[in-house]
């Protein structure tokens, strides 16, 4: 087949080439939109990324160019106009779970940085000042911790968390046993936010989830607490998350995504001027860390993403049943 990989970074590159079972692959660095999707002309197959654009005319665009399947190397598919891509007979197929420790692991490295300022220590240090003024944080042990979608990165998170002997509330449309039988104790969405020192977001991005943490729900906030999302960057309503820090409503915020991340995450734009003011107004806050989708990125969730890819491929190919087909 021949595959063409949009927003490709070299490390895309290296585990794609590593594991590729004899497709004909091109690289392009661009995200596909509407400006790029003729780009694709002449592959049987595109493989996207998070902030590749998907919507109808892109979609137009890639059936009259011969386009057959669509790969996502990733979990989420909202970036995807799905029935659209349905009604023109092009399936999508995505990487459902790949390495879930790798995003609950890095929910983690949030929490702790937030909390003990590691960050800050470093680079404290490095200037030779020992000072500890400021740099006070809370134990974890005990804690309340708030967990919103409990699917495969929700739980593990869940895991991890019972480990630092937190206490575990949850809001999800479908309760996990396993994890009742953890002691995690689940709630509505209004129950399980307050009265939680920490809330971490796990639930995909769908029109219902959309601003979910907006003006309204930030009031049931524990004051001062801290808000970590992983998931993605529209279940938060920017602006009024930047309020709450600013009236102190919110004490700390961990971002591994940003709801217009798109253009700006994944690139080097150390020498540029950044446009987007909102984001420039989050980093300016002392009590916010930001990383630019990262979560995913351990050698295991690579190496997964690229075999679970190709084995979508291989499925399409030999005409067996598409298990990875996003279904709407
Ligand atoms: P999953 O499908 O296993 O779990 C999602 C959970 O959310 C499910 O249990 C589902 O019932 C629940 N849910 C659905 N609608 C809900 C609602 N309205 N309210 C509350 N809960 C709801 O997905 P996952 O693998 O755990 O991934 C979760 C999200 O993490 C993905 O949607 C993706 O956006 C994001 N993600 C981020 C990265 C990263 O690098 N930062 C990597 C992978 C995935």
């Amino acid at each position: 087949m021949k595959i063409a990989l949009f927003s490709a970074c070299q490390y895309d590159q290296d585990y794609f080439n590593e594991f590729n079972t004899g497709h004909q692959l091109t690289y392009f660095v661009d995200a596909l939109n509407e400006q790029t999707a003729i780009l694709a002309k002449g592959y049987d197959v595109i493989c996207l990324f998070v902030n590749d654009v998907v919507n109808k005319t892109v979609l137009e665009t890639l059936k009259a160019n011969g386009v057959k399947l669509i790969v996502l190397r990733c979990a989420g598919f909202n970036n995807v106009d799905i029935k659209a891509a349905d009604a023109l007979d092009i399936p999508v197929l995505r990487v459902p779970a790949y390495s879930p420790e790798a995003v609950a692991e890095h929910a983690m490295a949030l929490i702790l940085t937030l909390n003990r300022k590691t960050h800050k220590a470093y680079n404290r240090v490095r200037e030779g000042n020992f000072s500890l003024e400021k740099l006070m944080g809370f134990n974890l042990h005990n804690r309340k911790v708030a967990v919103i979608g409990t699917g495969n990165i929700g739980k593990a998170l869940c895991n991890i968390l019972k480990g630092f002997g937190c206490q575990i509330s949850a809001y999800d449309i479908y309760p996990d046993e396993q994890l009742k039988a953890l002691g995690v104790v689940y709630g509505t969405l209004e129950e399980t936010l307050a009265g939680a020192d920490i809330v971490s977001l796990h639930c995909p991005l769908m029109d219902s989830t959309k601003h979910m943490i907006n003006k309204e729900t930030l009031k049931l906030f524990k004051h001062g607490a801290m808000l970590i999302n992983t998931s993605r960057g529209g279940l938060i309503n920017t602006k009024d998350v930047v309020e709450a820090l600013k009236n102190c409503q919110l004490g700390y915020l961990g971002l591994d995504v940003y709801e217009q991340e798109g253009g700006l995450f994944f690139k080097d734009n150390s020498e540029g001027i950044i446009q987007d003011d909102l984001i420039t107004r989050l980093i300016s806050f002392p009590n916010v860390l930001i990383t630019s989708h990262q979560g995913f990125f351990t050698k295991e969730a690579m190496e997964q993403i690229a075999t679970t890819t190709y084995n979508n491929i291989e499925a399409f190919i030999n005409k067996a049943e598409l298990v990875n087909r996003v279904v709407v």
